[in-house]
């Protein structure tokens, strides 16, 4: 008897509040899914995969495995194996810089990507790709010479710098984050 009132009362609980919260609830998660801007990136320390929201990228998110901050006010490496899940599965946009080690023209654009991922902390995932080390990536979208900075929103490219460009990259950065 006692376990049928609370059962009873459980259903009550739930079913009270439910009612009119239906009204909202997909108006509310629609909000939630706006405003969070889930990405899935790589620990660079012990390479567990993690959900991280950029929205508090500068609460300093942790791994969920090793505790060691994940650390986005900088250009975060992606290899080729993650490229889809880490850019285009991205709910922010991405801005990734095709690079190599030897070529002395990413050195001068390294900097600005630098900036670019701390002033945008929170709203863009800012990423580096060694073309070396990611052949298919490269040729899937026709990296002829680096460095090639790519903008991508929603899996697809936004468009592309090649070489030294600043401003029109900045501008490219301001286009498309909110
Ligand atoms: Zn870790």
């Amino acid at each position: 008897m006692s376990g049928e009132t609370g059962t009873g009362g459980w259903g009550k609980l739930v079913q009270g509040p439910r009612q009119p919260r239906e009204e909202t609830s997909a108006a509310v998660e629609r909000n939630v899914t706006d405003v969070e801007k889930k990405v899935t990136l790589r620990c660079a320390f012990c390479g567990t995969l993690n959900q991280v929201d950029l929205t508090r990228a500068a609460d300093r998110p942790k791994c969920g495995d090793c505790t060691k901050p994940m650390l986005l006010d900088r250009p975060v490496k992606v290899a080729q194996d993650d490229f889809d899940r880490t850019v285009l599965k991205s709910k922010a946009p991405v801005l990734v810089d095709f690079y190599a080690d030897w070529c002395a023209p990413c050195k001068m654009v390294a900097p600005l990507v630098d900036e670019i991922a701390h002033e945008q902390l929170g709203k863009m995932l800012v990423v580096k790709i060694d073309t070396d080390a990611a052949p298919e990536v490269a040729l899937k979208y026709e990296i002829r010479s680096i460095p090639t900075l790519i903008v991508f929103r929603d899996g697809e490219e936004v468009e592309r710098s090649m070489g030294f460009e600043p401003e029109r990259v900045r501008d490219l950065v301001l286009r498309v984050v909110e």
